[in-house]
C-alpha cells in the first residue's frame, strides 16, 4: 500500500475471483465459465467491427439495447447495459442503497464489497440449515433488498411468486434481483418490471451465452431506475461496453437457438453429474444453475479442492463459516466432469 491511499479504502476486503491460471492445462470448473465457445457468426461480427476501433462506441449502447428490449418484450427505456453486470451491481449499491441494504449470509461475495465500497450500510440474514432463503425474513425488512435468484454459491432458486413477494412486501425500497443465473433453470422477474416501480433485475451475458471474456451485463426496471443508473454511468465511463461487446451482444441476440441449446446441454450434464456424485456420498444442493454445490461426509471441502486441484482440477471452496465443506463445481461438458468424477472417487477410495 503506498501512503497516498485513502484509509478508510485501505480497510477494504476487495473480491477474490476464482483463480485463472496461466500455464498449468486444468479442467476448469471454478469460474462458472460456459464449456463452449460462442457461435461462429460472433466471431465475424467481431472481426467486423475491428476496422472502426478508431471511433468510439455508441455511448448507450443503443442497438444492442433495441434488440434486448424486443428479445425479453420491455421498452429500451427499461435497459441499461454495462461492462459485466459487476458494473451495473456496482452503479445500484453506489445509486440506491445508501440507506442500507440486506442480502443472505450466504450470497455473491462481491454484494459485501461493493457495500464497503460505497458506504452502504448492510445486514446478511442467515439462510436456514438447507440453505435455502426464507422469504419470511424479507418481507418489510425496511431496508433495500438484493437477492441473487438462483443464488450463488447454492445454486437454490426462489419461485418468481416468491420473487413477487418480496417485491410487493418492500414498497418503499429498491429491491435487486441478480439472475446471472436465471437461464440454466429459475424464472426470470424481467415481466414484473411493468407491474413494480422498486424492482430492478441484472442479467449477465458471462454464464448462459458463453461471453465471460466479453464483459456484458444489462439490467432491466423501470423507466426511472434506468435512468438514475445513466446518470451514474455518465459520470463515471459513458462509453462504459465497447465496439466489440456492443456488436457480438447484439449477434449473441440473435443466436438464441444455439445458447438455449448449450444451456440445455449444461443442465442435462448438471443432472448426471448431480447423480453421480450423489451416488459416491454427496449431499448436495438442488442446483438452478450452471454449478453444482456439494459436500461429502468424510472430506473437508479445502483438502477436497486441494487433491483435485493436485489432479489437475480446479473447483471452488471458501473457508467461509457454514460452507467450508462445500465445494461449488461448475458445470463443463460430459468429459470433463467424468474426469471430475473419477478423480474425486479416486480420492475417496484413498482415504
Ligand atoms: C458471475 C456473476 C456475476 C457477474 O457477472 P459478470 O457479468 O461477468 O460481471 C454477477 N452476479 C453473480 C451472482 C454471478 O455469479
Amino acid at each position: 500500500m503506498s501512503r497516498f491511499f485513502s484509509t478508510r479504502l485501505s480497510l477494504l476486503d476487495a473480491y477474490e475471483p476464482g483463480e485463472q491460471p496461466s500455464g498449468v492445462e486444468y479442467i476448469k470448473l471454478n469460474t462458472n465459465e460456459s464449456p463452449y465457445p460462442p457461435p461462429d457468426s460472433i466471431k465475424a461480427a467481431a472481426v467486423n467491427e475491428l476496422e472502426k476501433l478508431n471511433l468510439y462506441p455508441n455511448p448507450d449502447g443503443r442497438a444492442l439495447i433495441n434488440r434486448l428490449a424486443e428479445n425479453y418484450d420491455v421498452k429500451p427505456e427499461n435497459i441499461i447495459v454495462g461492462n459485466g453486470s459487476d458494473e451495473l451491481l456496482a452503479f445500484s449499491f453506489h445509486a440506491f442503497l445508501e440507506d442500507g441494504v440486506v442480502f443472505p449470509d450466504i450470497t455473491y461475495g462481491f454484494y459485501p464489497v461493493y457495500a464497503e465500497l460505497y458506504n452502504v450500510p448492510y445486514q446478511q440474514i442467515p439462510l436456514l440449515d438447507d440453505l435455502t432463503v426464507n422469504i419470511k425474513d424479507y418481507i418489510n425488512t425496511g431496508k433495500n433488498v438484493i437477492i441473487a435468484n438462483p443464488n450463488a454459491p447454492t445454486g437454490i432458486a426462489l419461485t418468481l411468486d416468491e420473487i413477487e413477494e418480496i417485491v410487493k412486501g418492500n414498497p418503499d425500497f429498491i429491491v435487486i434481483i441478480d439472475e446471472a443465473y436465471i437461464d440454466f433453470g429459475g424464472k426470470s422477474a424481467i415481466g414484473l418490471i411493468n407491474t413494480y416501480d422498486n424492482l430492478l433485475i441484472i442479467h449477465t451475458f458471462s454464464k448462459s451465452r458463453s461471453m465471460a471474456g466479453a464483459r456484458l451485463g444489462f439490467a432491466a426496471g423501470p423507466a426511472p431506475i434506468i435512468k438514475d443508473l445513466n446518470k451514474i454511468k455518465y459520470s463515471f465511463n459513458p462509453y462504459n461496453v465497447n465496439r466489440i461487446t456492443q456488436v457480438i451482444g447484439e449477434a449473441a441476440i440473435s443466436e438464441e437457438e444455439y445458447f438455449i441449446g448449450k444451456r440445455r446441454e449444461i443442465i442435462k450434464t448438471r443432472e448426471y453429474t448431480k447423480m453421480r456424485l450423489k451416488n459416491l456420498g454427496f449431499i448436495m444442493t438442488d442446483s438452478c444453475a450452471n454449478f453444482l454445490f456439494g459436500k461429502h461426509p468424510e472430506i473437508g471441502g479445502h483438502i477436497l479442492y486441494s487433491k483435485l486441484k493436485n489432479m489437475g482440477i480446479l473447483v471452488r471452496q471458501w473457508n467461509k463459516p457454514r460452507i467450508s465443506d462445500y465445494v461449488r463445481i461448475t458445470i463443463g461438458t460430459k468429459e470433463q466432469m467424468d474426469a471430475l468424477i473419477a478423480a474425486t472417487g479416486e480420492i475417496l477410495s484413498n482415504g
